[in-house]
């Protein structure tokens, strides 16, 4: 699994993929009696929060923030609020400081702690556009121009979209680009080529109906704070493949949307947020500890 691959093999990639995630999912796989919420009768006793990015992975930029620093944030007090309201839940972050750990080490410590939920938490971006335009001796130039009118939330879970529809797995899989020894740890998977996601739906679906569940009222709950509910979408994301129990990465703004922006950076808009996500984690405790 050492050798270089060459991007254009996507059909190999695709298979070192599959086995490269397989041994991580064997590895850290529980039995499947002992799946807590999973079975719909079972408590929800450990939850990870994974704040996305990190260290030297700033994520999306805005004009004032990094992605990072505030998925950090909200991670934190969502953190604190789970265990001051639900005392019987153990919390266990991927990170608490200004650290990057690899996408594959964040399912992985999930499935270490047999946590019954994963929950991945980003902000989203509309990216940049480019345009030329005329400079001041009269010459034209590319400049680049950030998308500031997307807004909104969405909730992803892990699936397969069509190739066009995986805008936001393309941007937060390149997380992987910035990894050492990324061709190994995840068998020639290229983040920037779509055809190599297919790959994915050829992985196990065995928590997408809960996934979907949590990540379906998350949604509710943003759109009942006046938020604009973009909706459940269905992703490649590497950072949940690996994920033994229901998982879902959440979008809670566009950091390239000034409001938005201000919004998140803000402690009441990270206590609204905040909110919205504890209600759903709870309401979906509820519904599988019924
Ligand atoms: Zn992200």
């Amino acid at each position: 699994m050492n050798r270089f691959i060459e991007k254009k093999d996507s059909l190999s990639s695709g298979i070192r993929l599959i086995l490269c995630l397989a041994v991580l999912a064997l590895a850290s796989f529980k039995p499947a009696d002992d799946q807590g919420g999973n079975s719909g009768k079972g408590k929800i006793k450990t939850i990870v929060i994974d704040p996305g990015h990190g260290g030297h992975d700033s994520g999306a930029v805005g004009r004032q923030s990094k992605e990072k620093d505030i998925a950090l944030q909200v991670s934190l007090k969502l953190g604190k609020r789970i265990e001051k309201e639900l005392p019987g839940v153990k919390v266990v972050y991927t990170r608490t400081t200004d650290v990057y750990p690899k996408l594959y080490e964040r399912p992985a410590l999930a499935n270490k702690h047999h946590a019954d939920l994963f929950i991945s938490i980003h902000c989203n971006s509309g990216g940049a556009s480019s345009r030329r335009v005329k400079n001041s001796r009269g010459r034209y130039v590319t400049q680049r121009v950030l998308n500031t009118s997307a807004k909104g939330t969405e909730t992803l879970v892990l699936g397969f979209s069509r190739t066009g529809d995986q805008d936001v797995a393309i941007r937060e899989n390149a997380s992987i680009l910035l990894e050492d020894n990324y061709e190994q740890n995840y068998g020639g998977f290229d983040p920037k080529d779509p055809s190599s996601y297919i790959v994915f739906s050829l992985m196990k679906r065995q928590f997408r109906e809960q996934s979907i569940k949590l990540a379906a009222y998350m949604q509710d709950q943003f759109a009942a704070s006046s938020r604009v509910d973009r909706g459940v979408k269905e992703q490649s994301l590497a950072v949940l493949a690996t994920a033994g129990m229901p998982a879902v990465l959440t979008e809670i703004g566009f950091i390239s949307n000034p409001d938005e922006e201000r919004f998140m950076m803000s402690a009441a808009g990270q206590e609204s947020i905040v909110t919205d996500l504890f209600n759903a984690i709870n309401t979906y405790r509820k519904n599988v500890e019924r």
